[in-house]
């Protein structure tokens, strides 16, 4: 670990560097293409870095086709990216380091409630579709107990300071807050089957991989609230941010994966050219 610890060290902030951080769960479709052309572009005016780091902590849904298709659909639009590509499979070490830190320093605690459980929990219709609802702390220890040492097969996570608010000025959308607590509560940071959440990963590879800007939608403006609290714990960079807003449909509805007509893949097989499909997002 030590020769990462000196990556972060070496940060670098002179030097604009982002990410395109997909999930491969999926086919990429316009909503991504949109943000993943405004990441190339901020990358190319500041004459920075653009890295592509492959997400497939989902060992049920993330497939190596999606991969592949990924990577070629990136090359067809003319998003160029800087390799070698990252692969979280294969970093488990290096998350698992902070994950441990974060448990030494009392910043974590197991969670024994199950899914059945949690759903119980959630007595009102949760009103962010995007987001997580609020945990009630029901396995949260008291302020101060003594620090717990990983068991396995146990989930475990981040003990927010309830009542921060914790304020960034995003580069699109202007100055943001959210409350610790009421926003967002206590949020996993390592799963049972021994890997960490998405909001631990994405900000330990940010700093391992020198990121400067975090360019991706505005789905997930309240986890980089939960990413900077677990920034400032584990005694990492901060970086700016610049959220791009949600494409929709005709209906008004998110574009998500399942949107398969949307799929840059459908498109281009429609007869579509890459730049018709930049006109698609006003490009
Ligand atoms: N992998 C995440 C997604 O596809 C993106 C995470 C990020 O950009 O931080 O939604």
């Amino acid at each position: 670990m030590a020769t990462e610890e000196n990556a972060i060290r070496k940060h670098d902030l002179d030097h604009y560097a982002s990410r395109l951080a997909p999930s491969p769960t999926g086919l990429l479709h316009l909503g991504h293409a949109a943000t993943f052309w405004t990441a190339y572009q901020r990358a190319l005016e500041q004459d920075g870095t653009l890295l592509l780091r492959n997400e497939d902590l989902d060992p049920q849904r993330s497939k190596q086709q999606y991969v592949d298709a990924m990577i070629e659909d990136l090359a067809w639009l003319g998003i160029a990216w800087t390799p070698p590509m990252v692969v979280q499979s294969e970093r488990i070490p290096l998350y698992r380091e902070a994950f441990e830190r974060l448990l030494a320093s009392g910043h974590a605690y197991a969670c024994t409630c199950s899914r059945r459980e949690l759903a119980q929990m959630v007595a009102a219709p949760h009103e962010d579709a995007d987001d997580e609802p609020v945990y009630t702390g029901r396995c949260r220890p008291a302020e101060g107990a003594v620090p717990q040492s990983l068991a396995p097969g146990m989930n475990y996570r981040f003990r927010v300071p309830d009542g921060d608010v914790v304020r960034f000025v995003d580069c699109n959308l202007g100055p943001q807050s959210f409350t610790a607590g009421g926003d967002f509560g206590d949020f996993l940071i390592w799963r049972k089957d021994g890997l960490p959440s998405y909001q631990l990963a994405c900000v330990v590879d940010d700093a391992a991989m020198q990121i400067t800007e975090v360019v991706r939608g505005a789905d997930l403006l309240k986890s980089t609230a939960r990413q900077i609290l677990l920034q400032r714990a584990l005694g990492l960079p901060a970086v700016q941010y610049f959220h791009t807003p949600l494409l929709r449909d005709e209906r008004g509805m998110r574009l998500a994966k399942r949107h398969d007509a949307l799929a840059i893949r459908t498109l281009r097989n429609k007869g579509l050219a890459p730049g018709d499909v930049l006109c698609m997002f006003g490009a």
